[in-house]
């Protein structure tokens, strides 16, 4: 660093110097992507073990590249979850490919905030257009324009304010202190960032109301249609319906033909959230889901999880983008913009004020593997789920709970004369030791009332040849159960 501050400033790394950084980075990312494999899925390392090696003052004096590099080879990696693993079959993947990866380098690179279309006029417009390319590819209707958020937690979130400006205009300035309480409904089978988003809008957990949802996992409409009925009864004012496409525990699909015309008939926002299961409606043969979508005012879904764009890149789409801007406009001088007549500025339609260039990734991979690679990757993933259930139920001591849902079954180890608390701790004890193994990664959930484990399918790098050696595993893993 010595040298650096000779040149007047003490964090100058010459191009040079980055440039054989970068090349042997790159060099690293090549050969743990080809070695991938050979780790353990899941980081074995004990809670404080890393916290332990990491010294508890940052250093006094600035240290080199390569001693950094180093220690996150040493430190660092035996304490991460290798999510790309191709026998990562916990909770929903988290995809990344090599186009997104490259052009994650490059957003990196040029670190751009992209709040306004004037602090980067290409983020803006590119975002604009990926967003219809991605509108198109998964048949969404032409009203829908989107806005790429971090998160599908923070797209809910928005359509919530949306929902609530609508129920109570005005609400984002004068607060809601005064007025009925606003009433948000969604099945019990939603995730948890419904509940997280009423407490962060300021509608209050206590007005979430958890319909209960069918033997297919779908919400009861008729369960809906009374909890509205009752709410209204008591002077409380019905303001937003959150369904699902793909529930996180078994894929349960909420059925939008139905609830979307309970949700006009009582003027009620209707959001969807099809965060893991809208990459599947790249196949046209998967849509039927998407029937009635046309009558939702926002639609979530995650290119992060099985769309091959690495995290974050959640897609928004909204009918009246306008809604969500109305509460969330906020232009102080500085950020008085050139573009905003003309071009969406989509920091209207965000929480953080700062964004990131998340559209190049999205662009990199829409043009690198183009609609048909991406079908590709999305089928494949369907018929290995479907051969995988045909396997489980034709495997003695196992049994498939829950059917394919696109990339997701469910299955548990069975044994006679055991009673069903019995068979929740066999099947706790056999995902301890499928995870402890090593070789593969797998997390639990509950249906009615029993745990059972989850077979998510969904890696970039997963092929069937993975699943298949899985379930031996699994079989392996579940010898001698009773014994542990
Ligand atoms: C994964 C998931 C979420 C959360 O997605 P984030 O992008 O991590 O916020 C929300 N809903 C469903 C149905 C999910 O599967």
């Amino acid at each position: 660093m010595a040298k650096a501050a000779q040149r007047g400033n003490v964090l100058a790394m010459t191009p040079e110097e980055f440039r054989t950084h970068a090349h042997a980075f790159v060099d690293w990312m090549a050969d743990y992507l080809a070695t991938l494999e050979a780790r353990p899925v899941r980081a074995q390392t004990a809670p404080g073990e890393i916290l332990g090696q990491l010294p508890g003052r940052a250093p006094e004096a600035g240290e080199p590249i390569e001693a950094i590099f180093k220690d996150f080879q040493n430190i660092i990696l035996p304490g991460i979850t290798h999510w790309q693993h191709p026998n990562f079959f916990a909770y929903f993947s988290a995809n990344a490919s090599p186009p997104s990866v490259l052009a994650e380098m490059l957003t990196a690179t040029l670190a751009a905030q992209c709040m306004l279309w004037e602090t980067s006029p290409a983020a803006n417009e590119l975002e604009t257009r990926t967003l219809t390319w991605l509108r198109e590819l998964i048949g969404l209707p032409p009203a829908f324009t989107g806005c790429i958020q971090d998160s599908a937690s923070t797209a809910t979130l928005c359509a919530l304010i949306a929902a609530r400006e609508r129920a109570r205009p005005g609400a984002a300035r004068t607060g809601l202190s005064g007025g009925p309480p606003l009433m948000v409904y969604t099945s019990e089978e939603a995730h948890s960032s419904v509940d997280k988003a009423v407490r962060i809008a300021g509608l209050g957990a206590d007005n979430l109301r958890l319909v209960p949802a069918d033997e297919s996992f779908a919400m009861r409409v008729d369960a809906l249609q009374a909890a509205i009925a009752a709410d209204r009864a008591a002077g409380r004012l019905p303001c937003a319906v959150v369904a699902t496409l793909g529930t996180t525990g078994v894929g349960g699909m909420d059925r939008l033909a139905e609830i979307g015309p309970v949700c006009e008939r009582e003027n009620v926002f209707l959001h969807v959230d099809a965060a893991w299961a809208g990459s599947a409606f790249v196949v046209p043969g998967t849509r039927g889901a998407l029937e009635g979508v046309g009558i939702a005012d926002s639609f979530v879904f995650n290119p992060h999880k099985w769309l091959l764009t690495q995290f974050d890149c959640s897609a928004h789409y909204m009918q009246k983008p306008e809604e969500l801007a109305g509460a969330l406009s906020v232009t102080p001088a500085y950020l008085q913009s050139e573009g905003g007549a003309a071009m969406p500025e989509y920091r209207d339609m965000s929480i953080a004020l700062g964004r990131r260039f998340r559209a190049l990734k999205l662009w990199f991979v829409l043009r690198s593997y183009g609609a048909e690679g991406l079908r590709t990757h999305i089928r494949n993933h369907i018929a290995w789920t479907e051969d995988l259930a045909e396997t489980v139920r034709q495997t003695p001591g196992f049994e498939l709970v829950t059917p394919p849902s696109f990339g997701l079954l469910t299955f548990r180890a069975v044994r006679e004369a055991m009673s069903a608390e019995e068979l929740d701790r066999l099947n706790e004890r056999l995902l301890a030791r499928i995870n402890e193994d090593g070789r593969l990664y797998l997390t639990k959930t509950m249906v009615r009332g029993r745990t059972v484990l989850r077979f998510a399918i969904g890696g970039t790098y997963t092929t069937q040849a993975h699943v298949r050696r899985a379930w031996e595993v699994i079989q392996e893993l579940a010898k001698n159960l009773h014994k542990a």
